[in-house]
């Protein structure tokens, strides 16, 4: 049988213990203290037995409430529960906010009534602690992220007078560190950013936890030092590892209304993520502008699908000119998508691609591009006779698409194209993610029949390097390259140092963002190839671009 389970009952009043004792005896140990610090005294000696304490909260040398607040600070006492007795009614607020896990009316209710409780308290208690072992974080002694929301979520249904701040903590370019320094050292990273975190708790009432690899979250009593907060355990990771620069960033989120802690933590670890890389201002509290902008990107997010089958997604056209001749030809386009939003408007691609470049949708957009693309070129070959080639867009999440190559090929042969036809811009900054993927597929399109354009080069992650190894067709200038030639001497020579290793690495290249004849002139002078820019034209529909290409054989027969 097991040995019975103990309960301590603290009460000043004899006849009250002695009735307690009286209804529990049958089932538990009773033990009694008759002061808070008698009370505490017993506690402390025999945590190990204590099942759970009945307290009252009038008595004299130390009261109930004292008897409560000191369970909470004392670390080994904390899990103690405790059934507050009172015959104030008014108390019971304030006893469950110390931490009281339940309370009793005195005089005592039906016996059945009290033992049913103390029963399911240490039940509670007990399965709690059954897989409390798993509460923290082997790591870094902080809790894990289940119990953290479940103590979050207490303090957050208990206290609503409490103002709280949630407060996530992120380590920049961690997978770095680890994979530069070792996984030795990225533990003791963590594990400093831990004690800096616990040294914090101890000034500032609250829980913290270690989510994923390196992003930590914070549940605690408001602060208006955000920035200091940060500074501080900047400085001191700074002091922890001076060698290895350790930058951290920071997103809050202020309790101001009723949310519920995940949601704010939602919102903190959005705010964390807007200042992602940003090392001069690695803070961010979650305000009424992300709000907004949050609730806009959902907006967009759910509207997608419906768009798409709604043809609100339209394709524009941008010609690009080959000057070379005088007076430069149509040579080609580039598609070029816009949302017809049928509330908002036209939505531009650099409100929504980067959206659903996060998580693939883009994929969707850019298939349903290629096919309107694919069907247009078609046309025109049928209307005007002749082979006007389009460049689409391949976003970083259409190289990841295992069926991209079967795709595009269908592309061509269901509409009785040329690969020569549809060329692929391929951006630069997809080279940087997965250069060995990039490469293959590169390859393998090429080999087929497509043609490659890197797009947006020099825009900030080329490597000469990375040029050479890739097979690409058609270098695409960045339009950065080509704003300032007028009046930038240094601009000028960069752009005919990008013209001079193309031609030595026998690519062409199209001048993006063209928009003055003096700029036009500068750049035929370099011995550029092709020129896309609204010195021409701007995007259009493929109506509007028709009178383009009627233009281009007028003056080719004429
Ligand atoms: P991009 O591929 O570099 O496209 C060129 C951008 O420059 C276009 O902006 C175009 O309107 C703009 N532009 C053209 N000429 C001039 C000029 O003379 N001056 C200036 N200031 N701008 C000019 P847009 O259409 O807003 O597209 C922005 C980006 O969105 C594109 O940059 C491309 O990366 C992406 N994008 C557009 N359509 C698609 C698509 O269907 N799929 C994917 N994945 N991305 C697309
Ligand atoms: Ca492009
Ligand atoms: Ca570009």
């Amino acid at each position: 049988m097991r040995r019975p389970r103990t309960v301590l009952i603290v009460d000043d009043q004899e006849i009250n213990s002695d009735a307690l004792e009286v209804i529990l005896g049958n089932d538990y140990d009773v033990i009694t203290a008759d002061n808070g610090v008698r009370a505490l005294e017993l506690m402390r000696s025999h945590i190990n037995e204590i099942s759970i304490v009945m307290l009252d909260l009038m008595m004299p040398v130390m009261n109930g409430y004292e008897v409560l607040k000191t369970i909470r600070e004392e670390e080994e006492l904390r899990n103690l529960p405790v059934i507050v007795m009172t015959s104030y009614k008014e108390a019971e607020v304030d006893a469950l906010r110390l931490g009281a896990s339940d309370f009793i009316t005195k005089p005592f209710d039906l016996h059945e009534v009290i033992l049913a409780r103390v029963g399911r308290i240490i039940e509670l208690n007990e399965g709690r602690r059954l897989i409390s072992s798993a509460e923290k974080d082997e790591l870094t002694g902080l809790y894990i992220k289940n119990f953290f929301f479940e103590y979050a979520d207490r303090i957050f249904r208990y206290h609503p007078e409490l103002k709280m701040d949630t407060l996530v903590l992120n380590i920049e370019q961690f997978h770095s560190v680890n994979a530069l320094h070792g996984r030795e050292f990225g533990d003791a990273v963590l594990r400093a950013m831990c004690s800096f975190i616990r040294e914090f708790l101890r000034e500032t009432e609250g829980i913290a936890s270690r989510f994923d690899a390196d992003r930590f979250s914070i549940y605690c009593t408001h602060r208006d030092d955000h920035r200091a907060i940060l500074e501080r355990f900047q400085a001191k990771m700074y002091e922890f590892s001076p060698k290895v620069r350790i930058h951290l960033r920071m997103g809050v989120d202020e309790r101001t209304e009723d949310v519920e802690p995940v949601l704010l933590f939602d919102r903190a670890r959005t705010a964390c993520i807007m200042v992602r890389g940003d090392y001069q201002n690695p803070l961010m509290i979650y305000n009424e502008e992300i709000l907004k902008k949050e609730l806009f990107d959902q907006r967009l997010l759910s509207d997608l699908r419906n768009a798409l089958a709604d043809g609100q997604f339209q394709v524009y056209y941008q010609p690009k000119y080959d000057i070379r001749c005088e007076p430069p030809r149509l040579r080609s386009a580039e598609a070029l998508v816009r949302w017809d939003h049928p509330e908002l408007g036209i939505i531009s691609p650099g409100t929504f691609i980067p959206l659903f470049e996060g998580n693939g949708l883009i994929t969707l957009v850019d298939n349903y591009v290629w096919e309107e693309t694919a069907k247009q070129v078609a046309q025109w070959r049928n209307k005007f006779s002749l082979t006007l080639p389009v460049s689409v867009n391949l976003s970083r999440a259409d190289v990841f698409d295992p069926d991209l190559t079967d795709r595009l090929c269908r592309l061509i042969k269901d509409n009785g194209l040329d690969y020569c036809d549809i060329k692929l811009e391929v951006t630069e900054s997809a080279y940087s993610q997965d250069a060995d993927r990039l490469l293959a597929l590169i390859h393998t399109l090429r080999k087929i029949g497509f043609e490659i354009e890197m797009d947006d080069f020099g825009a900030g992650y080329s490597s000469l390097n990375m040029l050479s190894s890739m097979p690409i067709d058609v270098l695409k200038m960045d339009m950065s390259f080509v704003r300032n030639i007028e009046n930038s001497e240094t601009d000028l020579r960069l752009m005919k140092l990008i013209l001079d290793i193309a031609g030595y690495l026998k690519l062409s290249v199209v001048a993006e963002g063209v928009e003055t004849e003096g700029q036009l002139k500068l750049l035929r002078d370099a011995d550029c190839d092709l020129v896309q820019g609204y010195y021409f034209s701007r995007l259009v529909p493929a109506k509007e671009f028709e009178k383009l290409i009627v233009k281009e054989r007028e003056r080719s027969v004429g």
